[in-house]
Order: structure tokens, then C-alpha cells, then sequence
């Protein structure tokens, strides 16, 4: 792997893409910022070889040009405290105010660029406006996981220019190394956890992982269209009925290649959609009319639990139920504590994806688990065995 730390950046300029799309409130002050602390290691390894750095990102999704609420301008003063200097502003990416700006940098100043997507190339891949970025600088990092499958202006056209000088980030690298754990280098027995509403979104992980896990543990709102193709009474819950063959598909190459699969055998069923509607335990294949299943019930969670922490590589995506309601978030909950439990006990565990990420930080244990992924489709798309893009660019 290209790494930030085979280069030595004294006297040079680097160009680097992060991803700064942080949630900004109605008076455009930033309410997370952990993606703008993430590329703080990079930006200071730069700085602390006496090279000077222009950081470039998106924020948000600017339709037609320059919108002041997506403008990088509200995050340059925050970037500033972070990094404990004055940070300098280009209030256009491109252009002679950039050039001009980018050139009077000098050894250890930081210099952000307005936002990218100010520029329709920058999502249409555009070969010379690429170019006008990578004029400003000698080296070009990326050290954005969580664009590196869409192959933008900034993300992956840029590498061409630097064929010599360019290079994954600290977060990319930590990002690709906790992946490999999962996909490639993996300790056995390997168990993955999926969750979550759409078994649709969900099939080609579902895929690409079967002949790589001992166990595969199937929860949330898409394990009922498992359910209901083995001929199961799942009432009113979730389901796909034009994946029920695709779920046949699924436990029958699991069965041949010898993974044992876990689907929940009892279930938290309410009558309504709600927190305070009324809940009751049954078994997840005997749901009544009307009722449906909103949680993984008290056996499966111990099932499930038992099966993770005897394992030594976990990869969780996707909560075991609503999770968003306090009363049916304990299936999830008792996942998230068996990955603690495993990762205490040494082995390594994993989440990613959206709304496993969400649960974890919900419950207070991201700290505890070995690595929260910061890519949602990026990481799903290299969980399904595509090629990044922007990953790709950088190997070449
Ligand atoms: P996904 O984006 O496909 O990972 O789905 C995440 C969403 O699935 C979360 O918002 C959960 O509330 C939802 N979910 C999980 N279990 C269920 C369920 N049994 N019924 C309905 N929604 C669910």
C-alpha cells in the first residue's frame, strides 16, 4: 500500500482531498465534527515535515453553483483550532485567487479550497478541471474514504498528474487495513451480523461474504423475507416479496459451502409502528395478522450473542431491530455488547454501515469495538468486492 508515510514532504505542497461533509445547524455552525478531526493526523504529518498542505472537500449538495450554506468557509476557522494555526481560505477552488494563494504557501500553512461541487465537473469526473486542482500542489494525498467509490474530478481523475507523488491518507490507510481484516487476512471463526430494513440492499454483501464467514447471522426487518420464504407466518412485518428466491438462493449456497446461518427464532412483535405500541414475545414464524415484528426477541439475542463472542473476526452491519425506539432496541443492544465482549477478549471486530454506526454511538460503545468504519457506500461497494475508484487510482 501507498502510504503517507514513505513520502517525506519537506518543501513540498501537497493537495489533499478530505471529506469535510459535516452536519451544520441553521446557524452554520458544525454539530459533528469527527470528520474534520479524522484528517487531522494526515494534515499534520505534512505540516510537521515542513510541507504545507491545500485541503479539498465537498460539503453537502450544491445544486447550481456557489451556495453560501455549503460554502467551506463555515469550516475553515474550526479546522483552524484543531490544527492550533491560522488556516488560509481560497474562495474559489480553481482560478488565479486559488493559484496565487496555493503558491505563496509556505512550509508548515494550510490553505482550504472552496467546495468542489460549486463545479459540476467535480461530480462529472472532468479531466481539465482535475488538472486545475492538481497544478496547485506537488503531491496529492487522498485521505477520503468516504467518496473513494465514486470516480469524482477530486477523488480519482486528479492521481493521474501526480504518477509519482501521490498517496493514501492515515484514515484511508486505517480505513482499507480494518476492511482487509474482514475480506482478506481474516482470523477464524469469522462471524458476520447483517441487519437492517432491505435484504435488496443487502445481496451482494450478502454474497460476496458466504464464502468467506464460518456464521452468518441474519436480523432486522429483512430477516422476515427469509422467514416468510421458508413458509413462515410473518403478519405484518417488513418483507420483499421479489426477493423471497433470493433468499432461497442465499441458505442454500450457505448450506453447500458449510456456513451455519442464524435467523432469529423469536421475535418482539407490536401492533403498530410506535414506541408505545403493544409488544409481545412470539416465535419470529408465527406472527399474527396484523402485528409485526420490530426486534429480535430474548433467545435469538443470546443466540446471537453466543455465536459472536466465540468468534475472533466479527463483522456487524445493520441493527437487529428499530433500534431508533427504546423498546425495541435490545436485540440490538446485546449485539453491539458481544462485539465489546469479543474485541476484550482479543479478537477483532468491525461495524460499518449507516445505522449499525448510529446504534453504536446510541449505545456509547464505539470506543469499545476495534474499528467504526467512517464510509457508508464506500464501504458497502468494497464489501460487495468492487474496486474503488479513488483506491484504485492511487495503486496504479
Ligand atoms: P438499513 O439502512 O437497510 O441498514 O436499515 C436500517 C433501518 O432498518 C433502521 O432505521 C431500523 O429502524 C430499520 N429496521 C431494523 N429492523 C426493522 C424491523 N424489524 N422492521 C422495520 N424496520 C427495521
Amino acid at each position: 500500500m501507498k502510504t503517507l508515510n514513505g513520502i517525506h514532504f519537506n518543501g513540498k505542497r501537497a493537495i489533499m482531498r478530505v471529506d469535510f461533509n459535516v452536519p451544520l445547524n441553521k446557524e452554520l455552525q458544525i454539530t459533528d465534527d469527527s470528520r474534520i478531526r479524522a484528517a487531522i493526523p494526515s494534515i499534520k504529518k505534512i505540516l510537521n515535515d515542513g510541507g504545507s498542505v491545500i485541503v479539498m472537500s465537498h460539503l453537502g449538495r450544491p445544486k447550481d453553483g456557489p451556495e453560501d450554506k455549503y460554502s467551506l468557509r463555515h469550516i475553515k476557522n474550526h479546522l483552524g483550532q484543531l490544527l492550533g494555526l491560522e488556516v488560509k481560505f481560497a474562495d474559489d477552488c480553481i482560478g488565479e485567487s486559488a493559484r496565487e494563494l496555493a503558491a505563496g504557501l509556505k512550509p508548515g500553512e494550510v490553505l482550504l479550497l472552496e467546495n468542489l461541487r460549486f463545479y459540476k465537473q467535480e461530480e462529472k469526473g472532468n479531466e481539465e478541471f482535475a488538472e486545475k486542482l492538481a497544478q496547485l500542489a506537488d503531491v496529492y494525498v487522498n485521505d477520503a474514504f468516504g467518496t473513494a467509490h465514486r470516480a469524482h474530478a477530486s477523488t480519482t481523475i486528479i492521481a493521474k498528474f501526480f504518477p509519482n507523488a501521490k498517496t493514501f491518507g492515515y484514515l484511508m490507510e486505517e480505513e482499507l487495513s480494518s476492511i482487509d481484516k474482514v475480506l482478506k487476512d481474516v482470523s477464524r471463526p469469522y462471524a458476520a451480523v447483517i441487519g437492517g430494513a432491505k435484504v435488496s440492499s443487502k445481496i451482494e454483501i450478502l454474497e460476496n461474504l458466504l464464502d468467506k464467514v464460518d456464521d452468518l447471522i441474519i436480523g432486522g426487518g429483512m430477516m422476515f423475507t427469509f422467514i416468510k420464504a421458508q413458509g413462515g407466518q410473518i403478519g405484518n412485518s417488513l418483507v420483499e416479496e421479489d426477493f423471497l428466491g433470493h433468499a432461497i438462493e442465499i441458505m442454500n449456497k450457505a448450506k453447500e459451502l458449510g456456513v451455519t446461518l442464524h435467523l432469529a427464532n423469536d421475535a418482539i412483535a407490536a401492533n403498530a409502528f410506535a414506541n408505545d405500541a403493544e409488544q409481545m414475545e412470539c416465535p419470529a414464524n408465527a406472527i399474527p395478522e396484523g402485528w409485526l415484528g420490530l426486534d429480535i426477541g430474548p433467545k435469538s439475542a443470546s443466540a446471537f450473542r453466543k455465536v459472536i463472542e466465540k468468534s475472533k473476526t466479527v463483522l456487524w452491519n445493520g441493527p437487529m431491530g428499530v433500534f431508533e425506539m427504546e423498546n425495541f432496541a435490545k436485540g440490538t443492544k446485546e449485539v453491539a455488547e458481544a462485539l465489546v465482549k469479543t474485541s476484550e477478549n482479543g479478537g477483532f471486530t468491525l461495524v460499518g454501515g449507516g445505522d449499525s454506526v448510529a446504534a453504536i454511538n446510541q449505545f456509547g460503545y464505539a470506543g469499545r469495538v476495534s474499528y467504526v468504519s467512517t464510509g457508508g457506500g464506500a464501504l458497502l461497494e468494497y464489501m460487495e468486492g468492487k474496486i474503488l475508484p479513488g483506491v484504485q487510482a492511487i495503486l496504479d
